[in-house]
């Protein structure tokens, strides 16, 4: 970059501050063309069945951003990311994205993956359904468990919406961790009548795409203390 460029670049910061970090583009927190540029999508992984799509490992920028949709304020950059998803990802033979729910209580001002789900419905044109809730009662029983699996029991997530009923859904997350969060939500689908056809999140970890079979994970019980701070 040249030097007047960057002045020019840091003036328009200072009169539009919301400018893409990447390419200093006016007026988006992040734009869609310099997002779709991080992805490096691995091979569709298998969660037990499930099948997931990412858009990539949870590192590098790719986890700065998940890192400011969490703790900024910017929806629209979570729409983004949505976006910028969708145009890489086929179009699946999905009615209705699901995003995985805030716990309430939450003290975000808004839910991520609800924020990702709903640019990637855009670019689909897939509507977007907050078909799901934890079940708060169940969700803090967990919190003594010793694996993973009795710290987050079959039904820590319900179907709160009718509109799941006979739908093929695809969950939407913000980063797959551990992957039993997206299992569980595919349950909560189930017992709403829906069935949950794949999964997409904006970043995976990078052992799920590891051999090792995901029962293998289920033990490690830090693992899914970082995903409940994940959910928090
Ligand atoms: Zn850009």
């Amino acid at each position: 970059m040249s030097i007047p460029e960057a002045v020019l670049r840091f003036a328009s910061h200072l009169l539009w501050p919301l400018s893409c970090p990447f390419c200093g583009a006016l007026g988006e927190s992040a734009c869609v063309i310099c997002l779709r540029r991080l992805l490096d999508p691995p091979m569709p992984i298998d969660l037990d069945g499930l099948s997931l799509s990412a858009g990539g490992e949870h590192d590098g920028a790719m986890r700065e951003l998940v890192l400011e949709l969490k703790y900024g304020s910017d929806r629209v950059l979570g729409v983004a990311m949505g976006r910028a998803l969708g145009e890489t990802f086929p179009r699946p033979d999905a009615d209705l994205l699901v995003p995985v729910p805030l716990h309430r209580g939450s003290e975000r001002a808004f839910n991520q993956s609800a924020a990702i789900a709903e640019g990637v419905g855009g670019v689909w044109g897939i509507p977007v359904l907050d078909g799901l809730a934890w079940n708060e009662r169940r969700a803090a029983q967990t919190s003594l468990g010793i694996t993973e699996r009795q710290m987050m029991p079959a039904d820590v997530l319900r179907p709160v919406k009718k509109g799941i009923s006979g739908k093929r859904v695809m969950l939407v997350d913000d980063v797959a961790t551990t992957g039993t969060t997206l299992l569980r939500a595919a349950d909560a689908i189930r017992r709403g009548g829906g069935f949950a056809v794949s999964a997409l999140s904006w970043t995976h970890a990078q052992r799920l795409k590891s051999p090792r079979s995901l029962s293998d994970n289920r033990y490690e019980e830090k693992s899914f203390s970082h995903r409940g701070d994940d959910n928090a």
